[in-house]
């Protein structure tokens, strides 16, 4: 009903306005009911140029009042127009050539890497009770700031150890020596025995002593009854029975002593660092990064300790300090032996293992 009116009205209307409903070429629409309807309007353009720029094409737009509008005389986008200028390098971006363009649009033509931060170590703040010191490092380009080095007194934590256990060789006598004029760590137990390897510990041809009398380390454990076991060991075996033995000598000495001590907390230490002097006459300090390495995989594998005591004590190339080292190899002085402890420390306080409360 309803639309049959307007039909009728739109064809009244369409009788007097001729010419409506004709398109931009001027070509005239055949007349239907369907099509008189838009005929009541004629298109009235008006045009405008729109010129070509770096993001969007050129055209004449041709527009009607209505809202209809088409395009003619498409150009294509223009380049970009680029100015250039020189970035220097700073700690974390890379020197080079800035483009930009007006539009907004740049890019940038690496020339030199970052030079990376300049950092230089603040006068360290001590330990002080449960707190742990620090070293703050200030880069002198930028300011960016990290604390590193930290350090724990004599007294905090100590009571963690008072039912650990440490197994090692003469590195290991170290510390049992540090441990003894310092007392960083309770009453810790030192099952340590210079010259032993993991090989000649699993085959019994070396043992450890604990109260003047000989065991396997899995039976040294359950005699002194500890509760956890730090054990480094590795540097008498890696230079002649290779790393991938050595790994299996360890897992299968850790497999006995979980089998005589079934709640045994684990942790296994990296070997520390040799002098760069000593390399030679022993493995290079690559090789006992690979040790590492495997020692760190191992325990990952296991669901073990894994205490990395080797950052503050190695140089760049991976060398033991000298100022550590109190012969011509790889045995820690007390200042060494006191990284070592700081380093395990930290390891405790990071991984949430003591609350000292
Ligand atoms: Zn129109
Ligand atoms: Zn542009
Ligand atoms: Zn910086």
């Amino acid at each position: 009903m309803k639309r049959g009116m307007t039909l009728i009205l739109s064809v009244l209307v369409s009788a007097v306005l001729v010419g409506c409903g004709q398109q931009p070429s001027g070509q005239t629409v055949p007349q239907t009911p369907e099509t008189t309807e838009a005929a009541a309007h004629v298109h009235v353009y008006t045009t405008e140029t729109v010129p070509a720029s770096c993001t969007s094409p050129g055209y004449v737009l041709h527009s009607c009042a209505c809202g209809d509008s088409y395009r003619t005389d498409e150009v294509p986008q223009l380049e970009h127009t680029y100015t250039r200028s020189r970035l220097d390098a700073t700690c974390t971006e890379g020197g080079g050539l800035l483009y930009t363009c007006a539009c907004g649009d740049s890019y940038i033509e690496r020339t030199s890497p970052p030079l990376g931060h300049d950092y230089q170590q603040a006068e360290p703040v001590p330990p002080q009770g449960n707190q742990r010191g620090y070293t703050e490092n200030v880069c002198t380009r930028c300011g960016d700031t990290y604390r590193g080095k930290f350090t724990w007194t004599n007294e905090a934590m100590g009571a963690y150890f008072d039912d650990a256990a440490f197994i090692g060789d003469s590195l290991t006598y170290m510390l049992f020596q540090y441990n003894n004029s310092v007392h960083p760590m309770g009453n810790v137990t030192f099952l340590c025995r210079g010259g032993v390897s993991v090989h000649s510990l699993l085959i019994g041809q070396r043992a450890l002593t604990y109260r003047g009398k000989e065991y396997a380390p899995e039976d040294a454990l359950k005699a002194c009854g500890a509760k956890k076991v730090f054990i480094m060991l590795g540097i008498n075996d890696a230079p002649w029975a290779g790393v991938d033995k050595t790994i299996e000598n360890l897992q299968e000495m850790v497999r006995r002593i979980l089998e005589v001590n079934p709640d045994m907390e684990i942790f296994l230490q990296a070997c520390s660092p040799i002098l760069k002097s000593a390399e030679e006459r022993t493995m290079p300090n690559n090789a006992y990064y690979d040790l590492n390495r495997g020692i760190e995989a191992l325990a990952k594998e296991k669901g073990y300790h894994y205490v990395d005591i080797t950052t503050n004590l190695k140089l760049p190339d991976g060398s033991l300090i000298p100022e550590y080292c109190n012969d011509s190899f790889a045995h820690l002085n007390p200042a060494g032996c006191e990284v070592w402890v700081n380093a395990i420390k930290e390891y405790v306080y990071e991984e949430n293992l003591y609350d000292p409360e």
